[in-house]
């Protein structure tokens, strides 16, 4: 199966390979076990960004694959030495961490990030170019007619999307669209702020000074399976909101506010109603439903100020974002 593969025949575009110090456009892709579609990927890629005659280099960030994506790329740089740097982590840390990581180690005056399984199409690069030429420092985009995932998906997107602009200043259409281009400055910003969060694109947003999105095509995963189960986009959005909103923290505090004004007239009532009327024994119930009431906002809000705490304790630990096992940019020896 995996000879297979690495027979198959990808056309290979005929590109010019000299090198560059320091090239108009740096791709950043994350890639984590996605050798059926590295192949397919490179050259598409290639040839759109040779069409566009602009100087260029690609930055794959292989985050811990565990199947031949490292094998793959290596065969792609050897093609094209000057044109490919890979890094290659370790272990997984993680889309985002692995964003970052290619973030850090680029040269270009752009830079454009992509995901590696041709969901979001090389060939609309062109696109972004011609915003880039227009002014703008970041570039963003949403996902053009049916989102070509599961159906859930699309709908966590939807209302994460909205809850996102009520709860934060920051005003894209589409987060979750990954095809971007963040202009050299925003990119230096994004890797020196010392901010932990993990969201990219966010980010981006509160540096840039003049943004703007355009519509991509958005196609089904080439192929493999995505790498996004429930678990990990619940960490994602909350990573988001905590991150760029203390607006949760404070609907919880006026919430708490308002629960202890509401019990003390409770307290006051029950009181009253001891001293004019008698103990109450059948009213036991309802106070059980309140203090269960009480109990699990209390729970939520102990929950909410755990993720700021866990966020503060991450920066306190510093741990790094990702180990390097190796980094693919020197020229082979010849
Ligand atoms: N990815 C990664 N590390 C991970 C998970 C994903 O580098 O731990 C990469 C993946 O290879 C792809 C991109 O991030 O290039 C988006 O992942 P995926 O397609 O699984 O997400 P979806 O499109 O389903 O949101
Ligand atoms: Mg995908």
């Amino acid at each position: 199966m995996l000879s297979n593969l690495l027979e198959q025949k990808v056309p290979q575009p005929e590109i010019s390979t000299k090198k560059m110090p320091h090239p108009e456009l740096s791709i950043v892709i994350p890639a984590y076990n996605e050798e059926p579609n590295v192949d397919e990927l490179c050259s598409r890629l290639l040839a759109v960004l040779e069409a566009t005659h602009r100087t260029f280099e690609i930055v794959v960030v292989n985050d811990g694959s565990r199947d031949h994506t490292l094998g793959k790329l290596l065969q792609w740089r050897e093609k094209y030495p000057s044109l490919f740097r890979i890094l290659d982590f370790n272990s997984n840390f993680g889309h985002h961490n692995a964003l970052w990581a290619g973030f850090e180690h680029i040269r270009g005056d752009w830079v454009i990030s992509m995901d590696a399984d041709l969901q979001t199409p090389p060939e609309e690069i062109p696109k972004l170019l011609e915003k880039i030429d227009q002014g703008y420092d970041y570039i963003g985009s949403w996902r053009l007619g049916k989102r070509q995932d599961a159906k859930w998906r699309d709908w966590a997107s939807k209302i994460d999307n909205r809850f996102r602009s009520r709860i934060t200043d920051i005003r894209m259409t589409d987060q979750g669209c990954m095809l971007r281009a963040y202009k050299r400055s925003i990119v230096d910003a994004i890797i020196h702020c010392g901010d932990y969060t993990a969201f990219i694109p966010a980010l981006a947003y509160k540096f840039a000074a003049r943004y703007t999105e355009i519509g991509m095509q958005h196609a089904p995963r080439f192929r493999g399976k995505t790498k996004y189960g429930l678990y990990y986009l619940l960490r994602t959005h909350f990573d988001l909101m905590t991150g760029f909103s203390l607006v949760p923290l404070q609907v919880f505090t006026l919430f708490g506010f308002a629960l202890s004004g509401g019990c003390f007239l409770l307290v006051l009532y029950m009181i009253g109603r001891r001293i004019f009327l008698g103990p109450e024994a059948e009213g036991v119930f309802t106070l059980f439903t309140i203090l269960f009431l009480m109990v699990s906002v209390a729970i939520v809000g102990i929950g909410l100020i755990g993720e700021y705490v866990g966020r503060t304790y991450q920066i306190v630990q510093g741990r790094p974002r990702y180990i390097l096992r190796q980094l693919y940019d020197t020229q082979p020896k010849s």
